[in-house]
């Protein structure tokens, strides 16, 4: 058990390769002693309370051809859809009735929303002063520029893997591309998200715990980690799913390594199992996300599958209570407000 103290601190830049392989690959007693640190260390930073965000999936538009993701431009079994001012606005206002603090704009990576945002974020400010966290893929700086000068806060753009080779045969692009991405947003100010998705093709355990390293190279507010969830409509449609042990065992790893940064506990994990959720909870999660996205266009948005685990306020409601755990501070959930819609 003694191997699974980590260190938090500075000297956690010093951790080895071979040092996260092992915390990688925890079965058994010395797993649950590594999920049981990762939750202390949430307990002692004060980040022991679930942070809620509500979630609008507002095109599913691509630019890109990302073998793990159905949305990728080539695929024309897909019916494409983007939401307009304002029904993303209306749908502001029932994430503001339901208490929710956060709004979590999402998209493939689509330039016709820009217009769409510069109109919506300093609306979702000045009407509902909620915080405007972002997830839209890469763009060019002057366009991240401007939607914080409009009062976007936070901004999530995964680096995936940290392979270069890996992520150029799967997403088609350089992964250079994305790391500058993640610069200028921080540059920028903005607080952001990045993180690994656990089940590639071709990722090895030396690729996983490199992810670790370029995630503490980055020192991202919040970070994550989803399983890979094969998905119809596109090359990886027939592989297997991303591994849950190996998902949570970096989920708890981040959290011992980045003591109060904002980790989620992906849908993906409740689709991969029952209850897998609050599994992330248990490992050191601290965000669950609602899903507010219409839903004749939920469907649409075929990120893990068609079939994906569409997060209600009642699920995430009584995951934390199983877990536990309260709600982040300042608000209180309204559970009467009937969401989705
Ligand atoms: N277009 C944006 C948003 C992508 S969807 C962008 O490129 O950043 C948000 C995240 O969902 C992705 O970054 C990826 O980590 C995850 N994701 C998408 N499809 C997935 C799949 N099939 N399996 C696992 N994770 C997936």
């Amino acid at each position: 058990m003694e191997a699974y103290q980590l260190t938090e601190s500075r000297e956690t830049r010093q951790i080895s390769k071979s040092e996260l392989i092992q915390w990688l690959t925890a079965e058994g007693e010395l797993q649950q002693a590594l999920f049981e640190q990762a939750r202390q260390v949430r307990r002692v930073h004060g980040a022991d309370a679930v942070v809620l965000r509500g979630v609008i999936e507002i095109s599913n538009y691509c630019q890109k051809n990302c073998d793990y993701c159905a949305m990728r431009a080539v695929n024309k079994n897909l019916d494409r859809y983007r939401l307009l001012p304002e029904r993303i606005l209306e749908i502001a206002s029932q994430i503001k009735e339901a208490n929710i603090p956060i709004i979590f704009l999402q998209s493939g990576q689509d330039p016709q929303c820009d217009s769409i945002l510069e109109e919506v974020i300093p609306e979702l400010k000045k009407q509902f002063d909620l915080s405007v966290l972002l997830c839209l893929g890469e763009k060019p700086r002057e366009v991240y520029q401007k939607f914080a000068q409009l009062g976007a806060d936070s901004y999530i753009l995964k680096f995936e893997t940290s392979a270069p080779e890996v992520y150029r045969q799967i997403a088609h692009t350089p992964l250079l591309r994305r790391l500058q991405c993640i610069r200028s947003l921080q540059e920028l100010g903005y607080r952001v998200g990045t993180g690994n998705i656990v089940g590639l093709p071709n990722q090895t355990l030396d690729t996983l715990a490199e992810d670790i390293l370029l995630a503490l190279e980055i020192q991202p507010d919040f970070v994550s980690s989803s399983p890979f969830i094969p998905n119809q409509d596109t090359p990886f449609e027939k592989l297997d799913f991303g591994d849950l042990n190996l998902t949570l065992n970096t989920m708890a790893i981040y959290r011992i390594l980045f003591p109060s940064a904002l980790i989620p506990s992906v849908s993906a994990l409740e689709k991969i199992q029952k209850g897998g959720q609050l599994m992330g909870l248990n490992a050191g999660a601290n965000v669950l996300t609602i899903n507010f996205t219409p839903s004749k266009c939920r469907e649409k948005y075929a990120i893990y599958s068609k079939q994906r685990f569409v997060v209600s306020l009642d699920h995430a409601l009584g995951t934390i209570e199983q877990a536990g755990l309260k709600i982040a501070n300042t608000f209180s959930p309204h559970p009467s407000v009937a969401v989705p819609i």
